[in-house]
Order: structure tokens, then sequence, then C-alpha cells
């Protein structure tokens, strides 16, 4: 699923490429920054792009956009794309969501795109990028700021350094540390750094313009003091970088040539360019370094795309854990029968665009569906189970035991695909909806003097039902219309108006279908209290039979249930003795009505 032929990205990208802007790439920096240097650069001309997750949850339907733009842009410029985990924040990152991550972009098929080289001895995993393994670097990064009179340590409380830094209308007030002299900082800072101070009690900023109409440029802090144990670097540290500081610096030293982000980090653009055009004026860093490109987010209705909102929902259960089949983390999407093939047609449909909107739901399971149509076996399921009873069986077929095979193809679309086989005897299962008493309007399924085929098997005609005291239909009666088995000559000499689908009570598998709906009411969630948001009733377990052939059914492939939609086996349901099926989306979009 390539990316559009035409969007801003490109064009940046690729005048970048015909005026060879990183091929002249240079970098003059002292031998322990060589190490850094030589790490990526077998080519410095390659496009080198990267997708930067922070480990602090599993991914969702918005970072497949991310992943999908990056990696896809990177394979077709003949770059590359790194995978790297932005674990700069100690305490909400944790190895879990690290293996999540990496299951993710692997599931959505993009390993062997991770990079061009092993990484660094002493790394993780290969091809993986962690930006705790630059810490030493960036604190280098920080003394030559220090040493440039760049930087300095801010001892004022967090509420001074909020009241001082101004708003939009107001300009930033200096603080009485910004003028201290650059030994004094550098002592202090090493004082942080060896944990002379309390948690809170300084942070380093950089020294740029407290005036400024940016008010990201207003001094930002690069680091700050918290004792935490990192899931990487242990207690090595008690301080750690700024997002702000890091990231840019995390994007230099992998020479990433265009750092793709989302809108928000905009107003922080400024930044980048200071600090980059900062570190290699002091050689740190090669020249010309990364820039930064904003793309619009993904949002989709009815979607919550936060993962701090996400983890609520889990922490408190209103789910059942982050793979969810309602969840629209890539884990959930997995698990509700979503494939990678589906979620790149949806990222692809969706564009990329610097202006932000909301994509409809429904459109993610147009893609679905799109994908899986031409592909996913067939198969009858009935999920509102009553007995028909074909009342002449025994008399026309030699006697009520004897069962008859049909033939079915696995995929109409597809005739090379095969066939699949069952039995019909005395005794079926259909929909409780496809009988009424009384003909409604428009309605051609079974009633009283009714003729309907059932699907690949023979015609019949419906002569009544039984239903208990409480009017609760019990077993529909037909008769069997002799010589109309399918796919036998003359069979379709009488001819009905309804077809209609159904499961011999002999080979019939019992199993449980969960039919799941939107995980929010609202249409665009997010802005208000999240759990008055939440739907609930979107999950709905019924009892269903199926069709044999789905006896070993397992694994990620769907199946079109007929008439009903696009199921998959339920992955944490696997061996167990019960049949689960997730629906992942209906045959058409049922959100409409
Ligand atoms: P969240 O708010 O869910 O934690 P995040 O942006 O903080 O999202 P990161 O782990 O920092 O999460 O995201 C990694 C990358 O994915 C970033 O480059 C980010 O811009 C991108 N990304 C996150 N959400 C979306 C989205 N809805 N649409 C497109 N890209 C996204
Ligand atoms: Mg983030
Ligand atoms: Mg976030």
């Amino acid at each position: 699923t390539p990316v559009a032929p035409s969007n801003f990205l490109r064009h940046v990208i690729e005048s970048d490429l015909t005026q060879n802007v990183y091929a002249t790439r240079q970098w003059g920096g002292s031998p322990g920054d060589a190490a850094h240097h030589a790490q990526g650069m077998a080519d410095p001309a390659k496009v080198r792009l990267r997708f930067p997750p922070e480990p602090n949850g599993y991914l969702h339907i918005g970072h497949a956009k991310s992943i999908w733009l990056n990696f896809e842009m990177a394979k077709e410029y003949g770059g590359v794309c790194h995978l790297r985990f932005d674990d700069t924040n100690p305490e909400k990152e944790e190895q879990e969501y690290v293996d999540s991550i990496r299951d993710a972009v692997e599931w959505l098929g993009y390993e062997t795109y991770l990079a061009d080289r092993p990484s660094a001895p002493g790394t993780m995993q290969p091809h993986e990028y962690f930006a705790s393994n630059y810490f030493d670097f960036m604190y280098r990064a920080a003394e030559y700021l220090i040493e440039a009179g760049l930087a300095y340590v801010d001892e004022q409380t967090p509420e001074q350094i909020r009241t001082n830094r101004g708003d939009f209308n107001t300009p930033g007030t200096d603080s009485p540390f910004r003028s201290r002299t650059p030994a004094e900082n550098l002592a202090r800072f090493r004082e942080m750094r060896d944990g002379k101070l309390d948690d809170g009690a300084a942070i380093l900023r950089a020294k740029i313009d407290m005036a400024s109409p940016n008010i990201n440029l207003r001094d930002p802090a690069l680091y700050r003091i918290r004792r935490a144990t990192h899931h990487n670097t242990g207690d090595t540290w008690c301080i750690y970088p700024m997002y702000t500081f890091a990231h840019p610096i995390e994007d230099a030293l992998e020479q990433i040539t265009h750092s793709l982000c989302t809108l928000e980090f905009e107003d922080q653009r400024p930044f980048y360019d200071w600090l980059l055009d900062r570190l290699a004026e002091g050689n740190l860093i090669a020249s010309p370094h990364p820039r930064q490109y904003e793309f619009a987010r993904l949002n989709v209705t009815h979607v919550i795309t936060s993962k701090r909102k996400l983890r609520q929902l889990v922490e408190e259960g209103h789910v059942d854990g982050w793979d969810d089949p309602r969840m629209p983390t890539l884990a959930g999407l997995r698990r509700r029968g979503y494939t990678p093939d589906a979620l790149k047609l949806f990222c692809e449909r969706s564009g990329v665009t610097k202006s932000g909107g909301w994509i409809d739901y429904a459109s993610l399971e147009a893609a679905l569906r799109d994908t899986l149509d031409p592909i996913a076996p067939r198969a009858m399921a009935v999920l509102d189970p009553v007995k028909l009873v074909i009342t002449n069986w025994g008399e026309l077929m030699g006697g009520d035991e004897v069962l008859d095979d049909c033939t079915a193809p696995l995929n109409p679309r597809d005739p090379e695909a095969g066939e699949r086989h069952f039995k019909i005897g005395r005794e079926v299962w259909i929909e409780r909806t496809d009988y009424e008493d009384v003909q409604p309007k428009g309605f051609f399924r079974l009633f009283p003097g009714n003729k309907v085929r059932l699907k690949y098997g023979h015609t019949i005609e419906c002569t009544g039902a039984t239903r208990d005291a409480d009017g609760k239909l019990l077993e529909v009666h037909a008769t069997l219309v002799p010589d109309t088995k399918s796919g036998t000559p003359g069979a379709d000499a009488v001819k009905v108006k309804g077809n209609i689908t159904w499961v011999a009570v002999a080979d019939a598998l019992a199993a449980e279908v969960r039919l799941y709906e939107r995980l929010f009411a609202a249409e665009k969630p997010g802005s208000g209290e999240l759990l008055d948001e939440l739907n609930q009733h979107s999950l709905v377990k019924c009892s269903a039979f199926v069709e044999p052939s789905l006896a070993k059914a397992e694994g990620d492939a769907g199946f079109q249930f007929e008439r009903h939609g696009y199921f998959v086996v339920d992955a944490k349901a696997v061996g167990a003795d019960r049949h689960v099926f997730n629906r992942a989306a209906g045959m058409r979009d049922s959100w409409a009505k």
C-alpha cells in the first residue's frame, strides 16, 4: 500500500534528494562522538526516517499511520527507517510496552526495513534504537551548552518558573539565576548529576529569549532531577533529559534526514533547529542536521487515540486488557480480525495532509471488507439459532437419519480456492429472524406457504411453526420440494425469492460468537468525561452454530460468515474446547443506521 503519489512530504524529500542535501553532510567532532557518527553512515545520502514511540503503552491506530508513513516512504526512496524507543522518561516506561511495540511493528510487516546495520554492542535487540543509549552524549551536549553560555541551572520553584514564563500576551521575566557564569552553572549541573540536590530543586534551562513570541523559546527546560529507576539504565542517572531536548539529539545522532511528526510539535520546531544549530556549531553533530516536518494526526470517530486514556480503560477494568478486541490498539485490532493490509489501505485512504480532521470509523471497516472480500474463505454460521424440521425428509430420502452431502465454494470470488463440504439432514439450524407467521412486506424468507432455498442445499416449503406458552418460537416446520438439490439438473425449476443460510444439526459446531459495537458512543470522544462517553453495550456474546469446516480454524486469517460479516478465531480462545469467533466488521456499513 504505497503512500499517495503526491503529498507535501514527498516534495520535501524529493527536492532534498535532487539537491543532494544530505550527501554532503559534514561532521568534525571529537573521537568519542565518532562512534555515534559511524553508526548509520554507510551511505550519508540515504533517506533516513524514524518511528519514535515512547514505550509507555501499546500502540494504537494513530501510530499505525505514523509507522506506515515513515516505513513506506523510506522503502520507496531506497532509505531506511529506524524503530526508536523514545525512552527518556523513567517513570512510565516498561519492558512490556517495549515488547508490544516491537510485536506491532513486526506484525505490520516492517521489521526488514528497520535499519541498515546491527545495533551497537550492548543494546537490547538488533536493528533497534533506544534513546536511553544516548544519555551520555546528551549529558555532554548539555555541558557544551553551559560552557558556551547557552544554558543555566535555575533554582526557582516550579511555580515561579511557570509564572515568570509569561503567556501569549505577556513577555516572560528573567530568572535571578539567569546571569550565573558558565563555571557556576557547570559546577551546579554536576551537583545535580551527582545527586546533591533534591528532586525538583533545580532544572537546567536553555538560555534563549524570555521575551520570544514563541513561548517554547522562553528558556525551555533541558534536564530535571528525578530519582527513578530506568528500564534500560537502571539507577545510573538521577537526572533525565526533557523530551524536547532529547528528541532532536536522537534524530541527529542517528543521522535522520527528515523527522516527521504530528502538528502539535509545530511550535517546537524553532527550538529543534536552535538546539541542533548550536550543537553543529560546536561540532557535536553533523551538518546539515535533520529537519522536522509536521503532518496532521489521525483521528477516527468513536475512537480514542491517546495512550494515557487507553491505559485508564485498561487499569480501571472497562475493557479486558490492552488487546481487548474493542480497543483501537494494534493488538486489539489484530485480535478483532483486522489485518495489516486492511490497516495500510486505511492509512493510505486517510491521506497525508497538513490540516487535521476526523476520519469516519466506517472507512476503517470499509478497508477491512475491501481487503478481505477477495481472499476470505466463506462459511455459514447461525447466530440466533432455531430448529427447522423437514417433516417429509425420511419419506423422500429413505429414512429420518439419512444425511445428504452438500458442496459450496470456499470463495465465490476465487474459483481456485476450492470447495467446502457439509451435510444436510431432517433437522437444520436457521436464524430465528428468518421465520414469520405472517409475511411482512418485502419479506421473502420463511412463512407458511412460502418456498425458499436452503443455500447450497434443497428448496423447502414452509408449513408452519410451534411456539411455547410465551409465544417464543420453538421449531419451524417445512417440507422438502423433490428434485431441487443445488447443483443437480433442474434444481432451479421451482423459482424462489429467498435463499437462507443454515447448518445441519448433525454436523454443526457449537460456537460462541462475539459481536462488537463501537467502544465509545460519543462521535468525537476524548473531550468529556471518558466514562460517560463509553458505549455500555459494546460487546454482545451469542451462542451460535457454525459449519464443520471451521473445526480447525485458527490464527489471524479471517472468514466471511455469509450474511454476517468478517470474523476471526479469538486468539485467546485457541486450544480451548469452545470455538470463539470475533466479528471484525459486518457485511456492510451498519453505522449509517
Ligand atoms: P499518545 O498521546 O497516544 O501517547 P504520542 O504521540 O505521545 O501519542 P508517541 O509514542 O510519542 O505517542 O508516538 C510515536 C509517534 O507516533 C510520534 O511520532 C507521533 O507523532 C505519532 N503518532 C501518535 N499518535 C498519532 C496519531 N493519532 N496520528 C498520527 N501519528 C501519531
Ligand atoms: Mg509522545
Ligand atoms: Mg503521549
